[in-house]
């Protein structure tokens, strides 16, 4: 069990810290089953920054140069890289909550409800639909392959496949999630699509799987071309704070020391903590519940965490509806709500709604970006390649 606290994914990050060097690059793309990890299983906490990026790639180094960890660092930045991405499209983010939606409403394809079920008939689909949904988790390539599976040889829409991996997947993830399933389907990078072979995935699972019948060809999806990109915010922090300020952590950020250490002076007195989140945001279909268990305990962990100025602990309003959040702000007699900014997703869409509820009460809200993010996306406009390009420049600012 990945237990939601920040205690537990640093010591994860200890365990992981001696592989993070030459043994992840040798063995990360092996998938050897549950009880032989190749790689960190860090991305729960590093999704709901439990633990940052910031930290993880800090500790990596201290214990390897970079040219050793080159690779696991790397993979640190796709999660920074996909975020950056989305930021600048909007729009890929909107069209998947609208196709989504469509296609609950609608009533899903034939094949979906036996594939969710574990009952295509190729034992490793149904293995991994099992694996997904006991334990919230599938290694990278086991994701590549089920993506590729899903769309190619089942021929199922590959936007009910990101909504169902983004119901269960623990570190389920608005950029990363939608934009490597767009990557698989041939979308995202237009017309090169990922294909799974049987040979591949045989040889990567230690011979565990062999599926027979998977598509031979992967012709690329095409969509509507894209609007132009916007453009990244260039200020980290949106908005003054004044009078009585009180901060409201949510799931994307849960982190708030580092946080507002990188802004001395911006707050300089908490009235008030809330921390709320509201995995049910990710789909009209909700969330697993190993999901909802695991951010609801990762929202209570940031409570226990987090003091206001008279040390009183945090409150977790029972709901994330804007109406919790005004009545938590008006309770603290507040006039400014800082938050931590919350990129393209379902936490920015319930963002949006508070700060309309809150302004109607005059009560302003005020956004902080990471340094980490506001560096980097704005680099995140092309291909993965240009921006990898970045990534010493980057670390070096740590
Ligand atoms: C179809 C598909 C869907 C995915 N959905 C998600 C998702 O919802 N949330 C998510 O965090 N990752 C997603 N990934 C990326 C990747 O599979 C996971 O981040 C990785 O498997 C997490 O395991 P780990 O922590 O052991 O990774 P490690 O290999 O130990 O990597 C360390 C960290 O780097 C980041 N990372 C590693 N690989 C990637 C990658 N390819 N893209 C983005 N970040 C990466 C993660 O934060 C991860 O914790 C998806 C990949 C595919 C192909």
């Amino acid at each position: 069990m990945i237990v939601p606290t920040r205690v537990a994914g640093l010591e994860a990050l200890d365990e992981f810290l001696p592989l993070a060097g030459s043994a992840y690059a040798r063995d990360r793309n092996h998938d050897l089953g549950v009880s032989r990890r190749t790689v960190s299983g860090l991305s729960p906490y590093l999704r709901h920054r439990l633990v940052t990026e910031r930290e993880v790639v800090g500790a990596v180094l201290e214990r390897h140069t970079l040219g050793a960890a080159e690779k696991f660092v790397q993979e640190v930045f796709w999660r920074t890289y996909w975020k950056g991405w989305l930021e600048q499209n909007p729009e890929v983010w909107r069209r998947y909550r609208r196709d989504v939606d469509r296609a609950v409403d609608a009533g899903v394809p034939a094949g979906y409800d036996e594939a969710v079920a574990g009952r295509t008939g190729i034992d490793a689909m149904d293995a991994w639909v099992r694996e997904l949904v006991d334990t919230g988790y599938l290694h990278n390539h086991t994701r590549m392959w089920f993506a590729s599976i899903w769309i190619f040889t089942l021929g199922l829409p590959w936007h009910l496949g990101a909504d169902f991996f983004h119901r269960h997947l623990l570190d389920g993830d608005a950029a990363s999630n939608t934009l490597s399933w767009r990557w698989v389907a041939g979308l995202q990078t237009a017309g090169k699509t990922y294909l799974a072979t049987a040979s591949n995935i045989s040889r990567f699972t230690d011979g565990r799987f062999s599926p027979e019948g998977l598509a031979t060809t992967a012709r690329a999806l095409d969509e509507e071309p894209l609007p132009p990109r916007t453009p990244v915010e260039a200020a980290d922090v949106v908005g003054s704070p004044y009078g009585r300020v009180g901060l409201l952590l949510h799931e994307e950020d849960l982190e708030p020391e580092s946080l507002l250490a990188e802004r001395p002076g911006l707050v300089a007195r908490l009235s008030a903590v809330a921390v709320s989140a509201d995995p049910g945001g990710r789909s009209p279909q909700g969330a697993s519940a190993a999901v909802v268990a695991f951010t609801t305990g990762a929202r209570d962990d940031a409570a226990t965490r987090t003091r206001d100025a008279d040390g009183r602990p945090a409150r977790t309003p029972t709901d994330a509806r804007p109406a919790a959040v005004v009545e938590w702000a008006r309770s603290e007699g507040l006039d400014t709500v800082v938050t931590p900014y919350a990129p393209v997703g379902p936490v920015q869409e319930r963002l949006t709604s508070v700060r309309g509820a809150l302004s109607a009460e005059g009560i302003d809200l005020v956004t902080v970006r990471r340094r980490w993010d506001g560096e980097a996306w704005p680099s995140a406009s092309r291909g993965f390649f240009p921006f990898r390009g970045r990534i010493p420049e980057l670390v070096r600012q740590l």
